[in-house]
């Protein structure tokens, strides 16, 4: 049977990770982008040249008509989506709650959380056994800043966070006896450009002698937990969470 991904974000970061070890494991590769057309297409030329099938699409994750447009693309190319990835997140530059104007928290949770639940109704759609669907995963990327609360830096995401968290829980058991598991990543601090626009670039070297292992994660490390967890190694665990953070 082929497997087919949808990665949000696939362009940079974990999403790139993870599409790339996607693509080298022989699943056809949606890399979704919002701006960084040239990364989508750099990902989409390492896993063609490794004999891999991927595509880049553009689609702002918090928007609906673009999120229909995103998976009717996959539909057309290669049939119903087989994984998605929600991965796309943005967080915006470090503040105390009492400085947040509203259009920033409404970002947060559009992109975080709207986007979220809106491609795991699109995937549902196409993969629930109750829609004449063949099943499918569904992982959600996370934060352990769900359970930090990342005071005095961002804890709007942290609450769009802990939301991704509770969709996950209540999807999983929703749809789990129709054929798809839902699970999540939690990822600590890892070196991608998400902490640039918190406007630390530098945040990881800065905060890891906090971490048990001293060192910040790579995008590789979150990958290979989103992998396992789409994959059949992982046939019996549905809402599930892998925090991927050096022991923080
Ligand atoms: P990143 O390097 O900043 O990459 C983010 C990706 O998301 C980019 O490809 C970007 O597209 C895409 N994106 C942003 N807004 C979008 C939208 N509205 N629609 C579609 N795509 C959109 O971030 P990252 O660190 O890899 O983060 C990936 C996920 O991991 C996020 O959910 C983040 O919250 C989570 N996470 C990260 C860390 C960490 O320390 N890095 C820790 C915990 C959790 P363009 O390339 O086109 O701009």
């Amino acid at each position: 049977m082929k497997q087919v991904m949808i990665v949000t974000g696939g362009a940079r970061g974990i999403g790139a990770a993870t599409a790339l070890q996607a693509g080298a494991q022989g699943y056809a590769v949606c890399v979704n982008y919002l701006h960084h057309r040239d990364a989508a297409d750099a990902v989409v030329s390492s896993i063609a040249a490794k004999g891999g099938v991927a595509m880049a699409v553009q689609a702002d994750v918090a928007v609906e008509r673009e999120v229909i447009a995103l998976f009717e693309r996959v539909d057309a190319a290669w049939g119903s989506v087989t994984a998605l990835v929600n991965n796309a997140g943005i967080l915006e530059k470090q503040s105390r709650v009492e400085d947040m104007d509203v259009e920033r928290i409404r970002r947060i949770l559009a992109v975080n959380v709207m986007g979220s639940f809106l491609c795991s109704r699109e995937a549902v759609r196409r993969m629930s056994t109750r829609h004449g669907g063949i099943g499918g995963g569904i992982v959600n990327v996370s934060s352990r800043a769900s359970r930090l609360g990342s005071p005095g830096e961002y804890v709007d995401y942290a609450a769009s966070k802990a939301a991704v968290d509770t969709l996950t829980l209540g999807l999983a058991k929703e749809v789990a006896a129709e054929g798809i598991r839902v699970n999540a990543v939690c990822p600590g601090v890892i070196y991608t450009d998400i902490h640039a626009s918190g406007g630390e670039p530098q945040r990881v070297d800065r905060v890891k002698e906090a971490i048990p292992m001293k060192r910040g994660g790579q995008p590789d490390e979150v990958a290979r937990a989103i992998l396992w967890l789409l994959s059949e190694e992982s046939s019996y665990t549905t809402g599930a969470f892998i925090d991927v953070s050096g022991g923080r």
